[in-house]
């Protein structure tokens, strides 16, 4: 900031302020919120706007936030392209998602939809296969050898999923959809999901579950309960430590982010106790900072992986 002589406060100029630099149009989309901004080509988010899910009418609701978003024009960064996160499993071939419990969601034509509000090519993923995207563009293991990028993700929100990197490489699966951890089984005949199966991690982590069995907000969440998801969400940890083998396992969203470090202490304890491998001693599971890889770093991160400079909008 510089002051003229007469004392006013003067905006700074920089020599970058005119200079356009490419960034992502970032969008996540959730069963309960509607988010949207743009990132930077560094990672940062310099423009972020959301509204709740409407229950029903999402599509419009969306276009008019991406709209509002792309006439915000946040000054120096142009989108070349959109990273889309949506809970999944995700159609690859027709850019739509089969959420369960959302029949209202299935196969709506997201990528071609979002692709003609605006003219940029689109790419989708769930959120859990973007944070593992975001670790390796802007996390711990940004610069990190690939031979060494071995590690899971887990994010906990509305849905449940999460991603595996093996040698740098975020692994697909036959349909592009490998991550949807929220459905490992950690307790046998638990709870009912909404898969249809019972006992899911989903069933006892993700939001609604969590408000459904105590009767209040997330935020509000009793101490007994937080030590239960700890507890459920560590089983899962144990299950995927054992068949990964991985370094670390990264946990994001909302539920750790509201639910902080009673959450953490009660999920350390019980990997302790369920992780015995004598080769898995050393693996760390460790939250993530919303701050610095938060939902649209990640589904900017989606973007980036997959953007090549002559892709044009596809349907
Ligand atoms: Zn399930």
């Amino acid at each position: 900031m510089s002051f003229g002589r007469s004392g006013l406060r003067l905006p700074a100029v920089t020599e970058t302020d005119d200079i356009e630099r490419p960034g992502y149009l970032a969008i996540d989309l959730g069963p309960t919120r509607l988010t949207a901004g743009v990132v930077d080509g560094d990672g940062e988010v310099v423009l972020r706007d959301r509204v709740a899910t409407p229950p029903r009418n999402v599509w419009p609701a969306l276009t008019q936030l991406v709209r509002r978003v792309l006439a915000a024009k946040p000054s120096g960064v142009v989108p070349v392209a959109v990273g889309l996160t949506c809970p999944g499993p995700i159609d690859r071939g027709t850019g739509s998602m089969k959420p369960v419990g959302k029949p209202m969601w299935h196969d709506f034509p997201l990528r071609r939809e979002v692709a003609a509000i605006t003219q940029l090519p689109v790419y989708i993923d769930t959120a859990g296969r973007g944070l593992a995207r975001a670790e390796l563009w802007r996390g711990e293991y940004a610069g990190v050898d690939r031979g060494d990028q071995n590690f899971a993700t887990l994010s906990i929100g509305d849905q449940v999923d999460g991603a595996l990197v093996s040698g740098g490489v975020v692994l697909d699966g036959l349909t592009g959809n490998l991550g949807q951890f929220g459905h490992l089984i950690v307790e046998p005949d638990g709870a009912e999901c909404v898969c249809g199966a019972a006992g899911c991690l989903a069933a006892y982590a993700g939001v609604s579950a969590i408000e459904a069995a105590t009767g209040r907000e997330l935020r509000r969440t009793p101490e007994a309960r937080i030590n239960n998801v700890g507890v459920m969400i560590a089983r899962a940890c144990a299950s995927m430590a054992a068949m990964f083998d991985p370094s670390q396992i990264v946990i994001g969203g909302v539920v750790p982010e509201v639910l902080g470090a009673p959450l953490f202490d009660a999920l350390a304890k019980e990997f302790e106790v369920r992780s015995c491998l004598p080769h898995l001693s050393a693996v760390r599971v460790r939250g993530v900072s919303s701050r610095q890889l938060g939902p649209l770093v990640g589904a900017a991160a989606v973007a980036l992986a997959q953007h090549r400079v002559d892709d044009v909008p596809a349907d």
